[in-house]
């Protein structure tokens, strides 16, 4: 053993920063900007070409919303189900006016926050949670169920 071996760092301290070397394609877990507006753009446009499921199941006062497909993020796959429990009806009065909104008078939406839920690993994520840490928001039509 002799030569170029590096310096060990000072006692206790975890080499910060450390690369594997190959990928670049790694997200690792999102802390700054989990919601992000641009998730929820992504998720729409993922939605509209299909590589996003949305369904939104109406039974009684109670709904169910459940989503599948890649995460706009990370690309892994994720399948996640919510409980609404308020079931809202055509609130027509928002602040943000959105442009691209369907404008279907006819048909009632569901909207439900949803995290990311991949089991890929991702660098940072807390150890009892999911996916790479971003949320956005998504809308389904409400289907009966
Ligand atoms: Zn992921
Ligand atoms: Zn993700």
């Amino acid at each position: 053993m002799n030569g170029d071996s590096e310096t060990p760092p000072a006692a206790g301290g975890q080499p910060a920063g450390e690369s594997t070397g190959h990928g670049g394609e790694e997200h690792a877990y999102e802390t700054e900007r989990p919601f992000d507006y641009r998730w929820t753009q992504e998720a729409y446009s993922m939605l509209l070409s299909g590589e996003l499921q949305a369904k939104a199941i109406r039974k009684g006062s109670v709904g169910i919303f459940h989503i599948s497909g890649a995460c706009p993020r990370c690309g892994h796959y994720f399948e996640q189900s919510d409980v609404l429990e308020a079931v809202t009806t055509g609130e027509r009065a928002r602040e943000t006016p959105e442009p691209e909104r369907r404008q279907n008078e006819g048909s009632e939406y569901a909207e439900a926050d949803v995290a990311c839920a991949c089991s890929e690993p991702h660098t940072g994520r807390p150890a009892n949670d999911k996916g790479c840490g971003i949320k956005f928001r998504v809308d389904a039509a409400w289907e009966q169920g």
